[in-house]
């Protein structure tokens, strides 16, 4: 007879009945040895009979409590008859391996005689009833494991899928509430505090989402950072907007890693969906892109979908088809944003930012177009744009201010770097401008370095050898593996804003920029922190030896117009340096 995890159970109630009824005795019985309780438990009976739930019952027995006949079969390897008070039973041990497994017995009249030929039978009956067990045991631990995610124990992705298809069948009661957690920056702590401070990490997350949440509530992890939480029963915006408030305060909070505190922020979106007007994955899809949407204004919030954000499919098509025209119709521009000494406040360089003054959609950020940029070969003709732009403003800065000294930090897309006859282009802008290379300072992010490293290697090799410099840009937020920055020419380090902005208040954070310094240092490279906001940050990042940087503190980007006078000046007023009268420029 077929038995699996599903119809097991009836398969033994009826293999016990013939049994019964094949070896005429009284009652049988299928126990399971548990051995991590030290407990037999009950699987199947001949006739049924009524067992007591709670610690009491007769259906789960800890061997030590239990009487001489189920104590001795904990381990016991061999077929037995046993005499009880009327009775005369035939314990037959279920073996797998040389573990005992269970127990099959048979409960017949005191004068029942048993042959060497009936336990033969039964040893062999008991052999195929562990198959069985170990089967189903197997194939239960498989479901498990399908089922749920393996580091937190949460529902898994399959799980919840499933979960969510029957909540959402018409005719089920709705709105149903589905919540997208992401936390902010997580890749940081598996480089820098390692991974199983990471898994800890994202284990202490998961409990406190399910102390946050109702049981009934399902909450899933997605796989790295990414949890999240189906409210049980109709909720409304408000219901969902509350329970988001809470989860995101709670999991906001640092968690002790190694005697460190650790805290990440937390994205938050939200979606409701109606039964039967919406499927498992557009919901789920809804929820990721509100998360989303939150995650680009900064992150650590919460935000609800929007119709709108279904038009920003449309929104991408109309950018998509724009872009070609404004690279060539002056619709974009470059706004420059100071690097300086943190301790003079001399201005050390400038990074060019690109933005897209749309007719339409108004200014744009690079976040909006980049991209899209890059999925429509525009990357490249956009690069070449905006280094010629950047090269031809440095120059034309030069020309008006004699002695000047500055590196024009350029943004350089993935795509871009891997375009055949980078580096030549590169060298035949520096020289028309003339331009020495080491004016230039090119920004690529890690991500760039792990795509083709041998052809990255190579690339950025030829462009050492004319002097141009090399930053890794928001470093700290990538995939590359660190190796690789010892087989890379590169300059400098930027270190990610998202480190610094919070640098004062985040031991977290000042571990993981301690770590940056650490490679930095032991590579030989320079270190630029971004997103200088506060002034309590600064004492830290000199302490570390990081002594250049950007920030909103300092300057935000400007308009070319604006920074021609800053760098003419030549540095940046600074409340906290020495050294240096006024008449540099106001900061902010
Ligand atoms: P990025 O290279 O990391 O540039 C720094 C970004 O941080 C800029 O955003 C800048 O405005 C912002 N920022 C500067 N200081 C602060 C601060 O104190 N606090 C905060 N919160 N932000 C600060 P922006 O201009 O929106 O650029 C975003 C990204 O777009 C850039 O990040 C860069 O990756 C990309 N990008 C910009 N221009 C270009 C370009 O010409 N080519 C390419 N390929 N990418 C570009
Ligand atoms: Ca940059
Ligand atoms: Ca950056």
């Amino acid at each position: 007879m077929p038995a699996d995890v599903a119809t097991h159970r009836e398969v033994f109630d009826r293999v016990l009945e013939l049994l019964a009824d094949h070896f005429e005795v009284d009652a049988c019985y299928l126990r399971y040895n548990d051995h991590d309780l030290a407990a037999t438990v009950l699987v199947a009976e001949w006739p049924p009979q009524a067992h007591s739930p709670g610690p009491d019952s007769s259906a789960v027995l800890q061997f030590r409590d239990a009487g001489p006949i189920m104590a001795d079969s904990e381990n016991s390897k061999d077929p037995r008859v046993l005499a009880a008070p009327g009775q005369s039973i035939a314990a037959v041990p279920l073996l797998w391996g040389d573990i005992t497994t269970g127990t099959l017995g048979l409960v017949g009249a005191r004068d029942r005689a048993w042959t060497e030929d009936e336990m033969e039978s039964l040893r062999l009956i008991a052999a195929l009833f562990a198959q069985v067990q170990a089967r189903v045991r197997a194939e239960g631990e498989l479901r498990y494991a399908a089922y749920h995610d393996s580091l937190t124990g949460l529902a898994s992705r399959r799980a919840l899928l499933e979960y969510l298809d029957e909540r959402l069948r018409p005719g089920n009661p709705g709105p149903v509430a589905v919540l997208f957690l992401d936390l902010d920056r997580l890749k940081a702590l598996n480089d820098f505090l390692g991974h199983r401070a990471a898994d800890t990490y994202l284990c202490r997350i998961g409990e406190r989402l399910m102390q946050v949440n109702r049981p009934v509530d399902v909450v899933a992890r997605l796989g790295g950072d990414e949890f999240v939480v189906v409210l049980a029963g109709p909720a409304t915006p408000a219901d969902a907007w509350e329970r988001a408030a809470q989860i995101q305060r709670v999991v906001g909070e640092s968690v002790s890693l190694d005697g460190q505190l650790v805290g990440r922020g937390v994205s938050l979106g939200i979606a409701l969906g109606e039964p039967g007007e919406i499927s498992s994955v557009a919901l789920l899809g809804r929820a990721d892109q509100a998360m989303m949407a939150v995650k680009v204004q900064g992150g650590n919030s919460v935000g609800f979908f929007t119709e709108d954000m279904n038009h920003e499919g449309e929104r991408r098509t109309r950018i998509e088809l724009d872009l070609r025209a404004s690279i060539d119709d002056d619709h974009l521009i470059l706004e420059y944003q100071p690097e300086v000494d943190l301790r003079s406040g001399a201005i050390l360089g400038v990074e060019a930012l690109v933005r897209w003054n749309h007719p339409v959609l108004g200014t744009l950020a690079p976040a909006e177009f980049i991209d899209v940029a890059e999925s429509t070969n525009l990357a490249a003709e956009l690069g070449r744009w905006v280094m010629e732009t950047a090269c031809a403003q440095l120059a034309s800065w030069k020309k008006k201010i004699p002695g000047l000294h500055l590196v024009m930090g350029i943004n350089v897309s993935p795509v871009q770097l891997v375009t055949v006859g980078f580096d030549e282009s590169v060298a035949s802008m520096l020289r028309r401008h003339g331009l020495r290379g080491a004016e230039v300072c090119l920004e690529i992010t890690e991500n760039v370095v792990v795509g083709d490293l041998r052809r990255t290697r190579a690339t950025l090799s030829r462009l050492e050898r004319r002097g141009v410099r090399i930053a890794i840009d928001d470093f700290g937020t990538g995939y590359s593996s660190l190796g690789h920055l010892k087989s890379l020419p590169v300059d400098t380090l930027k270190i990610d804003k998202g480190f610094v902005q919070n640098l004062h208040r985040s031991e977290g954070d000042r571990v993981i920029v301690n770590s940056i310094a650490g490679l930095a240092t032991s590579f030989g490279l320079d270190l630029v922190a971004e997103g200088i906001e506060a002034e309590g940050a600064v004492p830290y990042l000199l302490e570390l030896g990081c002594r250049r940087g950007q920030g909103f503190l300092l300057s935000a980007p400007k308009p070319s117009e604006v920074v021609e006078g800053m760098v003419r000046a030549g540095y940046i007023d600074l409340p906290w340096a020495t050294g240096r009268g006024s008449g540099g420029f106001r900061a902010r």
